[in-house]
């Protein structure tokens, strides 16, 4: 199901994934400061779970990567970009970063196909047939090509995330940003949607993914960070944050999660 086009390649088939580098980030609402100075690194080809109980940040700080939030404070940078500086192409910087949603966002009056064609001829400039392509190859690789002219509310859930995935992909990102992909997924759906992510960490895709999936993340995050209150209380490789995690707010949290 993903041996067809891995477009996270360049033209010639080397790999293109970005790393991220986000030093010292503040982030507030008002008064409400929600990241109180993150300092997180991904390098190309890593995957990282983000964690931490409801409130404590993390889509905020994804939505900082892409610059969806202007930071207050401190720097980012995807691939080659300084998301941060005021002079920044941020739609060139954005083309380089896939995001993935909860709550899929997928177009209802087009079918699966149309999703992941609308933004590469409207921003990338393709041509229709190119786009077509394109999208079918990503369709195929989330395992959906025989349902490319479905529309949304003819899909399951899990189907239509992996449409949406399929749609980022669409777009040659070198960074993925998940956040909760299957949290809104009935159960029975929700293997389906992470064995897509799992092949795509094993083509070697930059991935931040913020997720309750524990046994996802100990299967496949290099790494855990572990967030509660703006701050990143506890990071390192997957099986120890989970198995032996050593703060105190950490272990509390795992406990209602695992
Ligand atoms: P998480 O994803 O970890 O649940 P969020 O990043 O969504 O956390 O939210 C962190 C905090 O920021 C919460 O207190 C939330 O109410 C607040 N917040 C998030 N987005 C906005 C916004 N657009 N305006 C005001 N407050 C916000
Ligand atoms: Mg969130």
């Amino acid at each position: 199901m993903n041996d067809v086009v891995t477009n996270s390649r360049n033209h010639t088939g080397s790999l293109n994934a970005a790393g991220v580098s986000i030093q010292n980030l503040r982030k507030s609402y008002g008064t409400n400061e929600v990241l109180k100075g993150i300092s997180l690194n991904v390098s190309p080809g890593e995957v990282v779970c983000l964690i931490g109980p409801s409130g404590s940040g993390k889509s905020t700080l994804l939505r900082c990567v892409n610059l969806l939030e202007q930071p207050n404070e401190g720097t980012i940078h995807v691939g080659g970009f300084d998301a941060t500086d005021p002079d920044v192409d941020i739609d060139r910087m954005r083309r380089k970063v896939g995001m993935v949603f909860q709550q899929f966002n997928l177009f209802p009056h087009l079918s699966a196909l149309r999703n992941c064609t609308v933004a590469q001829t409207k921003v990338l400039k393709r041509s229709q047939s190119e786009a077509d392509k394109v999208a079918h190859a990503n369709l195929e690789r989330v395992g959906l090509g025989h349902l490319a002219d479905r529309y949304p509310d003819q899909l399951s859930g899990g189907q239509q995330q992996r449409v949406a995935i399929a749609r980022a992909l669409s777009m040659d990102p070198e960074l993925m940003l998940f956040d909760e992909p299957t949290s809104a997924l009935d159960p029975e759906t929700v293997g389906d949607v992470l064995s897509v992510m799992r092949n795509l960490a094993k083509e070697g895709m930059t991935m931040l993914v913020v997720t309750h999936e524990m046994g996802f993340a100990r299967e496949v995050a290099d790494r855990v960070v572990f967030m509660d209150g703006g701050v990143v209380v506890e990071e390192g490789v997957a099986e120890q944050v989970i198995s032996a995690p050593t703060q105190g707010r950490t272990k509390e949290f795992l406990k209602r999660v695992l």
